[in-house]
């Protein structure tokens, strides 16, 4: 069964039908699109199209929905379950989580194990988050600029955000902002990414130019490209 919905994060609708919690949003769009990701069914209709037309569709397409949902829940899983005991990847390396009951809460990522000091006995989400962010914000800041560096490529600076939705983003200006999650990816998968971005700096679109510019940064590019898209489930919250 699908996860109980998380609080609208745009500006959808909150609806039900068929047992299936479902977000709708109105666009000028001119057919129903269903899209499902492990936080729920995305909607998105025409204007004028009749709720009950909409729920028709999701009743008919019920158990790829399901099926779906089940399977994003379960990728997500191979990679983070947040529980004592549970673990999480970490530069491509599942990591056990071990918790021990402590008067202060903190997360330490060792080579062989995930070490969570914790107040209840839960794993401290928000303090995992923030040591992920300082990591990522100490490391992938400098390999970006090393990799800019070999590659010969001009870059104005480089950030870790903290809303982001993407792995990276480069600015016609040369700015990159990095996705704080990258420090999940095996590291050669995350300098992929990084040059992607350092690739954009060279062509500023998914031309045949772009390509040949990331294949002189990452000569095994294709090979990245693919094996990155596991990971993308890594991108939505935990
Ligand atoms: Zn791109």
């Amino acid at each position: 069964m699908p996860r109980a919905p998380r609080p609208p994060t745009c500006d959808g609708v909150e609806r039900e039908a068929f047992g299936i919690p479902y977000r709708l949003r109105r666009t000028a769009r001119r057919t129903i699109g269903l899209r499902v990701t492990r936080e729920g069914l995305a909607v998105s209709s025409p204007r004028w199209t009749p709720e009950a037309e909409i729920e028709r569709l999701i009743l008919e397409r019920r158990q790829w929905i399901l099926d779906t949902l089940a399977a994003a829940e379960a990728r997500f899983r191979e990679f983070v379950d947040l529980r004592p005991n549970g673990h999480i990847v970490w530069r491509g390396v599942r990591l056990p989580i071990r918790v021990s009951k402590s008067g202060y809460d903190a997360v330490t990522f060792c080579n062989a194990s995930c070490e969570v000091a914790s107040r209840t006995g839960d794993v401290p989400i928000t303090t995992l988050e923030a040591e992920m962010l300082r990591i990522a914000r100490a490391l992938l800041p400098a390999r970006a600029r090393m990799l800019a560096e070999r590659g010969g490529i001009a870059i104005r600076d480089v950030t870790v955000g903290t809303a982001q939705t993407l792995w990276g983003t480069c600015s016609a200006d040369g700015r990159l902002r990095l996705n704080r999650r990258l420090m999940m990816l095996p590291p050669e998968l995350a300098d992929h990414i990084i040059a992607h971005e350092l690739a954009h700096r060279i062509e500023f679109n998914h031309s045949k130019r772009f390509w040949a510019a990331l294949a002189r940064l990452d000569p095994r590019w294709r090979q990245h490209h693919e094996e990155v898209r596991r990971y993308a489930v890594l991108l939505e919250p935990f």
